[in-house]
């Protein structure tokens, strides 16, 4: 997207065009935790759609690298940035060493996806539980999007994604750390939304339900899915549809809203 601006009129019929901004060609999205589940799905999705794709993982180096390549083979861009989104200091050295790669580019989408479960009841919750769960989620999308915001902000163009969870509406008996996490998400999504919003800057959070993935695989599926109106869990494709909407320009005017996944529930 080369903007133009014809200041320098040296003599007639001489226009000399002058860059007022970065050359920004690619798109780029950020997806956190896109190694498996629903971030690689996402990374899928948005890869699919002419996104290069920045994929964040934490441990799982091969289903890091398996979401990079299958995005490659079908034609699409996609690196990994490995980093651990719930230290400060990780973030802050993976998005400096991102751009110097990128010199020219930024970040246009954040899906602040990355999320771990450690459920307890809270009397016997210990406080790494706590912790940890408000580290990955909360804090993370704190330390990572005021990173990435400015470059958005000065290009009048970014969309801001986070994955919260229906835990995070209703709360959830023995997820005291996890709905906290996921309720104050909603918060700060709200509030962001209305801060950057004059920018061109959307900020949305998507709340879903019971989704198939290693996160819920410890579930007892056929109990849990007898409450859910559709009497299915949902599949990780159809929460990156939804992501992926959101992200495109067509959402231009959704922002501050939280959207919920989940089949009824
Ligand atoms: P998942 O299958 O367990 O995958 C989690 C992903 O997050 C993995 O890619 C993992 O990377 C990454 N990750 C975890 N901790 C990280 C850290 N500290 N730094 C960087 N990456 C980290 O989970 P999921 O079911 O896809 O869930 C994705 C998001 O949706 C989470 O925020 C979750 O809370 C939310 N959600 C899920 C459901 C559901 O039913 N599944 C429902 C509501 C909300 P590695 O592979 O390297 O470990």
């Amino acid at each position: 997207m080369r903007k133009y601006t014809y200041l320098c009129k040296l003599q007639e019929g001489l226009v000399i065009p002058k860059f007022t901004e970065k050359k920004h060609q690619m798109r780029y999205v950020l997806v956190t935790g896109a190694s498996r589940g629903i971030g690689r799905a996402i990374a899928f999705k948005l890869a699919k759609q002419g996104y290069a794709v920045v994929i964040n993982y934490l441990h799982n180096d091969e289903a890091a690298q398996q979401t990079r390549d299958q995005i490659v083979a079908e034609g699409g861009q996609a690196e990994l940035l490995r980093f651990d989104v719930a230290q400060p200091n990780a973030i802050e050295q993976a998005v400096e060493q991102w751009q110097q790669r990128h010199p020219d580019e930024y970040i246009d989408v954040l899906v602040n996806n990355a999320g771990i479960r450690r459920d307890n009841l809270m009397v016997f919750m210990q406080n790494e539980e706590w912790e940890s769960v408000l580290q990955t989620s909360l804090n993370a999308f704190f330390y990572l999007t005021r990173r990435l915001l400015k470059d958005m902000l000065t290009h009048r163009h970014g969309r801001i994604v986070n994955i919260s969870s229906v835990s995070g509406l209703k709360g959830m008996a023995g997820q005291v750390n996890y709905s906290a996490a996921k309720a104050a998400l909603i918060g700060a999504t709200k509030a962001l939304a209305q801060e950057v919003a004059a920018r061109k800057v959307t900020v949305n959070a998507v709340a879903p339900g019971f989704i198939e993935s290693d996160m819920t695989g410890d579930l007892n599926q056929d109990e849990l899915k007898k409450i859910v109106p559709m009497k299915r869990f949902g599949k990780a494709e159809e929460v990156a549809a939804l992501v992926a909407f959101l992200a495109s320009d067509e959402a231009a005017y959704i922002t501050g809203e939280t959207i919920s996944i989940t089949g009824g529930l």
